[in-house]
């Protein structure tokens, strides 16, 4: 374990396991559909290509795209609430089927502006799946299609989730010690 994180919540084989589960019931839904996979960074980078990979069997048409959301910057860790977007999609959404894939749904205001965004470019549908849902967190409404796992109310790190931009390449998801907050 890194000698930052005071307890890994979720160890990697439980995500490997749960993400191999969440790829299967997304073949299935999507399996006539052609889904477009738009994963959000950085913080859904990891996770997206291991969803991805598990989408099995393959519908057809399924095709990936990438958006940058940033609602933190720097060293906060509660959302600022002023969703900042950045990379246009190369995808046009007219009458595609969009899987948005997020790291973790929080206040929820980073997913439904984004939802609203991939709407607005004409998606004929657009559902949601996050590795890591704070349900008790929420203060907008959105429709979390597919989740990974309930995460408590504290700070995490890992698989894709940054603290200042470290932490990403850890294979768990955990908690850091409180005094690597400056
Ligand atoms: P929301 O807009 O739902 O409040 O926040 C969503 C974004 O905040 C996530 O995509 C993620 O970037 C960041 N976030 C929320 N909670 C955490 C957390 O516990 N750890 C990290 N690293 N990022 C978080
Ligand atoms: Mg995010
Ligand atoms: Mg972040």
């Amino acid at each position: 374990m890194h000698p930052n994180v005071l307890k890994v919540l979720v160890p990697q084989h439980t995500i490997a396991a749960r993400v191999a589960e969440l790829g299967r019931e997304i073949a299935q839904d999507y399996a006539v559909r052609q889904p477009l996979l738009v994963g959000t960074l950085s913080g859904a980078f990891i996770f997206m290509a291991d969803l991805a990979r598990c989408i099995d069997p393959v519908p057809d048409g399924l095709a990936v795209d990438f958006l940058r959301a940033s609602s933190y910057g720097g060293t906060a860790t509660v959302t600022s609430g002023e969703v900042k977007l950045g990379m246009q999609l190369k995808t046009p959404l007219n009458g595609r089927h969009v899987l948005l894939v997020e790291d973790i749904v929080d206040t929820g205001t980073t997913a439904k502006r984004l939802v609203e965004e991939l709407r607005g470019q004409g998606a004929a549908s657009v559902e949601v799946v996050a590795l890591l849902n704070k349900s008790p967190r929420r203060t907008v409404d959105m429709d979390l299609r597919y989740c990974g796992f309930e995460c408590p109310d504290e700070f995490v790190i890992g698989y894709g989730l940054d603290y200042n931009e470290m932490y990403r390449s850890l294979p768990y998801v955990g908690v850091l010690k409180p005094e690597c907050y400056q």
